[in-house]
């Protein structure tokens, strides 16, 4: 039985020595295997995971694997384990930790900073300036599991407290997953000021972050919400999460619809989350002079910007990384207190053991998926749950 020097555990949740894990071998190649569970250390405390769901990243780690960085390369071939959207419980905790106690329903944010740098004194722990160096000589203790360390397509993982997000018993396992997509958009939307109740939003491109973007926009009081996309699916589906309006650019030129919708002037705030390779031209297109452009989505190749026009009218573009500035905890706030359903965006569940057949209906789309959660316990066949 699983009792590691130092480590609290509880009879209520016995752990086992090992447990099942996907291991990335060759690009699109995943394994199941035995690990051991790992330990946690001084405040760290281990997670039985409940429920992963896959992100898109996700798809891009295990086919070409950046950004992942493992042991300062690519992450092929090193015994790791990627995801990185988990939620689980608490069951055992490191040395010292007295902030969770066993038992306790959480979900977790990506990024532990090693807590050292520059950046991460200042809140900015996605941004920390030792990413990707916790092996050898190197250790800075710095964790983003799934990307740097291993992370949740396994039963068991490591998780420092900081990247620990309390939840309430009504929130379903598969929502709790989503609590960091809604995260990443709120950083968003910190990084822009914060402040947008009253403010024009538009969000371009109606994946998962857009989505909940939409709908975190429009609990921080932003009026008007605009949604543009090229799915009339997704852009129904932004409209159930609080768009005023929405933008088919199939159909329409985005930047004239947009214009149009806000009084001829354009809006005060763009969230960028569709990564076409004309998206930042549009977007400073779309805001007004003085307006901020946030890119939470990027293009495969660089493209020309014309930054003449961003000088000219004084905009500011942001880019941002993940979910910082603990974004997670107030996203959380917001769907605790059911402000959204962010459940709207989550389609399907399998089984852990056929995450293969999983992140096949998260790269093709099948059955209209946006949202793919596997659960090591509970999901007896290839049950899948329709959106409603
Ligand atoms: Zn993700
Ligand atoms: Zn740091």
């Amino acid at each position: 039985m699983y009792s590691p020097a130092g480590v609290r555990t509880s009879p209520d949740f016995p752990i086992p020595d090992h447990m099942k894990a996907w291991v990335l071998g060759n690009p699109g190649e995943l394994t199941l295997k035995d690990k051991p569970v790992p330990v946690p250390k001084k405040a760290e405390v281990l997670v039985r995971i409940d429920a992963v769901a896959i992100c898109a990243t996700d798809l891009e780690i295990i086919q070409h694997g950046p950004p992942a960085s493992i042991q300062g390369g690519l992450p092929f071939n090193k015994n790791f384990t990627p995801g990185h959207e988990y939620m689980g419980t608490v069951v055992a905790l490191g040395p010292g930790v007295d902030e969770y106690r066993i038992g306790q329903r959480v979900t977790v944010e990506i990024h532990a900073g090693c807590g050292q740098c520059k950046r991460c004194r200042e809140g900015m722990y996605t941004a920390c300036h030792n990413y990707g160096l916790n092996y050898g000589d190197l250790d800075k203790g710095h964790r983003a599991n799934g990307f740097t360390t291993d992370g949740g397509f396994c039963e068991y993982q490591v998780n420092n407290i900081n990247t620990l997000v309390a939840i309430p018993d009504d929130m379903s396992d598969e929502e709790a997953t989503l609590v960091v997509t809604a995260g990443t958009a709120m950083y968003g939307l910190t990084e822009l000021g914060g402040l947008v109740a009253g403010e024009s939003v538009v969000v371009t491109g109606p994946g998962p972050i857009g989505l909940l973007g939409v709908a975190v926009a429009k609990s921080l009081g932003a009026q008007p919400v605009i949604l543009t996309g090229t799915r009339d699916n997704r852009l129904k589906m932004g409209l159930e999460l609080g768009a005023d309006h929405v933008v088919n650019v199939k159909n329409e030129d985005p930047v004239e619809a947009v214009r149009k919708l806000n009084g001829g002037k354009g809006v005060d705030y763009v969230v960028e989350c569709s990564g076409a390779p004309n998206a930042v031209n549009e977007a400073i297109r779309m805001v007004n002079r003085g307006g901020k452009v946030c890119l939470a989505a990027f293009p495969h190749e660089q493209v020309p910007v014309d930054i003449a026009h961003i000088v000219r009218n004084n905009i500011y573009l942001f880019g941002i990384r993940g979910e910082g500035k603990s974004a997670t905890h107030r996203a959380e706030a917001f769907m605790s207190q059911k402000r959204f359903d962010a459940t709207k965006v989550h389609t399907h569940t399998f089984p852990l053991a056929d995450l293969p057949t999983a992140l096949k209906y998260a790269r093709e789309r099948i059955d209209d998926a946006i949202k793919v959660v596997v659960k090591a316990r509970g999901v007896s066949a290839a049950s899948k749950v329709a959106a409603e």
